[in-house]
This record gives structure tokens, C-alpha cells and sequence, in this order.
């Protein structure tokens, strides 16, 4: 069968679309379908760290956070109680700042762009299969959404992108899923933050809420709703988040939070720990959210997808697809090489959420970062994806737990269960991210 394309991507999302984009100058005919190209209103993938945006640019393609009201996000204001602080990307590494934006707005611009290349085609299609041919995919089967007719389009290679809710995570690798917890989100106006340009991340309640710029009149509130059931919608649950959240956002956030409360509906997500195992098969690659998520607190996950697509297309680059043992082999070099540049993004976000919902470790990580010099630049630098050294991450983290040594002989009881909960929340996360991406690491056969 002779192939139409040289790689078909499923899905134009932030995987799909920037993946496609990137291909611009390789003269590869590539083939996009994405189920839906109306502008999403998503609460998801609106805080871009600096180290994602190093990598939009190292791709040549920064230029698409641009034009449509991205706002520079230069470090985090972190409030428990009556007392606050900011830390600053510019003290934890050379880029200085990320952005916040509407992932609608951002989907939109890279599918624009798209449209525009002249490699790429594009189209509004539900993917339904994938084709296969002597164990090997080939291309993909879809449903065209202007005329409704079931398609077939074949390529040698197909990078699946399908996000979160994939269809085809199941088929194509064995992935290790759990819900940490949700997030409730709404937009929020006329918003007079702590510190302007910044994140906003509270930790005053149980659990967290991050508030965030996402244009020059809107934020972003994010509320965590720990557990693995959704929270039940309706007026009960608005009253209650009016009464419990609101007297913990800093002033200038609270009528802007009661009033979108009161005016728009909450959106709602699941916040995924997932790390899949790609099954090995020739002619397909899992980019993505298909392939491996982390808690959202810290904003990682573009970054993390960014620095999988700077992978990967280190191991296409010049490969011949006609040869089918080197392309196999490529994708195979691409998750096994991935894990430098995501594993600190997924240690830290897991890691990080669960501290985050333990009152102890939490305080002690609300001092360690109060701290200031070393103690807030070295995890911010994590962070920002601008520092993915993982045994610095290893050492701040421990560092959190055992600040006052003096503790272990003046509180011991209270020291040793602080290092206690620290193990048990660093050991499983260590342990599912030392996991290859792929099941069977002997590729081309
Ligand atoms: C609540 C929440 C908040 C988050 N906030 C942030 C943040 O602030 N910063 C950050 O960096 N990351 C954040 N993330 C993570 C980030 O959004 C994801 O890592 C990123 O969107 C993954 O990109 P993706 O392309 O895999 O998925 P998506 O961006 O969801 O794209 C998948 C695309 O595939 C399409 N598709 C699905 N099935 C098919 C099919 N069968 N056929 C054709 N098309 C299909 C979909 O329509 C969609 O366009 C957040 C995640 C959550 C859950």
C-alpha cells in the first residue's frame, strides 16, 4: 500500500499542533486529524512554565504564544494565612519569566498555523482506528466530519496525540492511572492580585488553589477537590466553595471569585499521575498526555510535552521512513531518552501535590521557600523546567523535611514522622518514574 503522508498525528491539541508545527521544515507531508477545531474553552494548559518556553523557542516556534493576549507570568506569590511571599523566576535561572494564557486561544493560533504550512493538512475528523498490517500500524481510519464519510489514510509513521481521555491509550500501551484529585475552575475579572504578573498560589486551606494571569483582564482560579470522586455540581456545592474559598483569596480576589461563582458555571477536571508503557509497535509514537501526566499544581505538563517533541524529533531527524527497522528504532531512542528532560517535572509535580495536602509538610515547605536564597531558587528553578537535575531535586526535597536538625533531638517524634511522610511520598513516585516509556525496548525487529 502506498502511502498518502509520512506521518499522520492524531489530534491537534498542544501535543498534536505543535509536534505538526515543528515538522514545518522537514518537507514531510503530514497529515493532522483533530476531532474538533472550534476554539475549546478548557480550564487546562494556561500556565506556561519558562522552561516550556525555552523549548517553544529552541523549536523556532515561539511565536505562537503571541498575538492574542499572553501575559509574562514572572514568578509565584505563595500565601497561607495571613502571611505571603514571592519568589522569582529571575533568581532560579536565565529565563526570566512564563506565560499565562487561554488554551482555547493558544489551540486556535497553532491550528491556524497549521493551516497555513504547506506540508501539513489538516482536518475536523474523528479518529475511530488505527490500521494495521503485519503487527505494524499503518495509518489510521477516521470519520470526516464535513461530509460524515469513514476515511482511511495510511503514512509510516502515526503519532498518536489524543490527550488525556485518549481512545487508544488502552490499545497501545499499558498505562498506570490513578486520579490524585480534581480541579474546579472559573475565570475571573477585574482582579487586584497580591502581586501583579504573578502566580498565586494559596495554601491555606486543605488543599490548594492557584490563581493565575491568562489576559490583561482575566485570571485564572484553579480550586483543588482532593479525592478520586468528582465533586458533585450544583448550588450546594457554589455555597459551599462561597464560604470556604473565598475568605482565603487575598482581598482583591474575592469579589471577582463571587461574582464568577455566581455568574458562570465551574468546569471541572480529573488531575491524572500517569506514566504508560508504550507497547511496542512499528509504525505509531504516543505523544503527550496519552502517554504520561502529572498532578497540574506546578504547570508542567506543556513543558513536559515540549521537551518530548524536542526528543523526538532528535531521533527522527533524518530518517528515512521507507527504511522501517531505522524509524522503529527512533521511536524507540525517543522513550528511552525522554525521561531526562520530564522526570523532574513529574517527581516534582506528584510530589509537591502530596506535600501540599499534609499540614506538616506543607508549613515545612511554606518556611523552606520563605527562606529565600537557594532554598526558593532551587526548587523554583525545578519548577520552571529550567533546571531538570534530579538528584537537586532530591536534595531540596529531603532538605524540606529536615530544615532544623536540631529538631531531631529537641522534637524528635515530630521529626522523625516529617522524614517518615517525606519517604512515603518520594519513594512510589521514584520508583513508577524509573519505568521505561516503552514495554519492549528491542525495537525493529
Ligand atoms: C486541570 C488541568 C490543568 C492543567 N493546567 C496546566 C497548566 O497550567 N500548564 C501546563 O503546562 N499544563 C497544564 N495541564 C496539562 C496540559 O494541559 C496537558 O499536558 C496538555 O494539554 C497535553 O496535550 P495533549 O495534546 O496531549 O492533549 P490535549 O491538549 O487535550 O489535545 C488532545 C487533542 O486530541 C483531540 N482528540 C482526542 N481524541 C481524538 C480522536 N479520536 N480523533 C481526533 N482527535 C482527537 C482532542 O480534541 C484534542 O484537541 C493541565 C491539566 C489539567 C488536567
Amino acid at each position: 500500500m502506498q502511502s498518502e503522508y509520512d506521518i499522520i498525528v492524531v489530534g491537534a491539541g498542544v501535543a498534536g499542533g505543535v509536534f505538526a508545527c515543528s515538522q514545518k521544515d522537514t518537507g514531510r507531508k503530514i497529515l493532522v486529524v483533530e476531532r474538533d477545531l472550534s476554539e475549546p474553552d478548557r480550564i487546562i494548559g494556561e500556565l506556561l512554565q519558562p522552561g516550556g518556553l525555552e523549548s517553544l523557542k529552541a523549536l523556532k516556534l515561539d511565536y505562537l504564544t503571541e498575538g492574542f493576549g499572553a501575559q509574562p507570568v514572572y514568578g509565584y506569590t505563595l500565601i497561607k494565612g495571613d502571611r505571603n511571599f514571592s519568589i522569582e523566576y529571575k533568581d532560579a535561572g536565565s529565563a526570566a519569566y512564563g506565560l499565562g494564557l487561554r488554551n482555547g486561544k493558544f489551540l486556535t493560533t497553532i491550528r491556524t498555523e497549521l493551516q497555513n504550512l504547506e506540508n501539513v493538512t489538516l482536518v475536523e475528523g474523528d479518529v475511530t482506528d488505527t490500521i494495521e498490517s503485519g503487527g505494524r500500524v499503518t495509518g489510521v481510519k477516521y470519520t470526516d466530519k464535513s461530509t460524515g464519510n469513514q476515511v482511511e489514510a495510511h503514512a509510516p509513521l502515526t503519532v498518536v496525540c489524543d490527550g488525556p481521555l485518549s481512545l487508544f491509550r488502552e490499545k497501545l500501551s499499558v498505562p498506570n492511572k490513578e486520579v490524585s484529585s480534581y480541579f474546579m475552575g472559573l475565570v475571573l475579572k477585574d482582579v487586584q492580585p497580591l502581586k501583579e504578573s504573578h502566580g498565586h498560589m494559596i495554601v491555606s486551606g486543605d488543599s490548594p488553589v492557584l490563581v493565575y494571569p491568562i489576559n490583561d483582564n482575566e485570571w485564572r482560579i484553579l480550586i483543588d477537590y482532593p479525592g478520586t470522586k468528582p465533586p458533585r455540581l450544583g448550588e450546594k456545592l457554589k455555597e459551599s466553595l462561597k464560604k470556604e474559598v473565598t475568605p482565603l483569596l487575598p482581598e482583591g480576589m474575592q469579589q471577582p471569585f463571587v461574582t464568577a461563582l455566581e455568574n458562570d458555571p465551574l468546569q471541572v477536571m480529573p488531575n491524572h499521575k500517569m506514566k504508560a508503557q508504550a507497547r511496542h509497535k512499528d509504525g505509531v509514537a504516543l505523544l503527550g498526555d496519552i502517554l504520561n501526566m502529572r498532578h497540574p499544581l506546578t504547570g508542567g505538563g506543556m513543558t513536559a510535552v515540549f521537551s518530548d517533541i524536542i526528543t523526538l524529533n532528535s531521533k527522527l531527524d533524518g530518517v528515512d521512513f521507507s527504511d522501517k527497522k531505522k524509524t522503529a528504532d527512533a521511536v524507540n531512542a525517543y522513550y528511552l531518552n525522554r525521561s531526562r528532560g520530564v522526570e523532574t517535572i513529574n517527581i516534582l509535580a506528584n510530589a509537591l501535590y502530596q506535600v501540599m495536602i499534609d499540614e506538616d509538610l506543607k508549613m515545612a515547605c511554606f518556611e523552606y521557600l520563605n527562606a529565600g536564597g537557594e532554598k526558593s531558587s532551587g526548587p523554583l528553578s525545578i519548577l520552571a523546567g529550567m533546571n531538570r537535575d534530579k538528584q537537586f531535586l532530591l536534595k531540596h526535597f529531603f532538605r524540606v523535611a529536615m530544615q532544623h536538625p536540631v529538631d531531631f533531638v529537641l522534637r524528635p517524634a515530630k521529626q522523625f514522622r516529617l522524614l517518615n511522610k517525606a519517604v512515603g511520598i518520594i519513594r512510589p513516585i521514584l520508583k513508577e518514574e524509573g519505568k521505561p516509556a516503552v514495554l519492549d525496548t528491542d525495537a525493529g525487529k
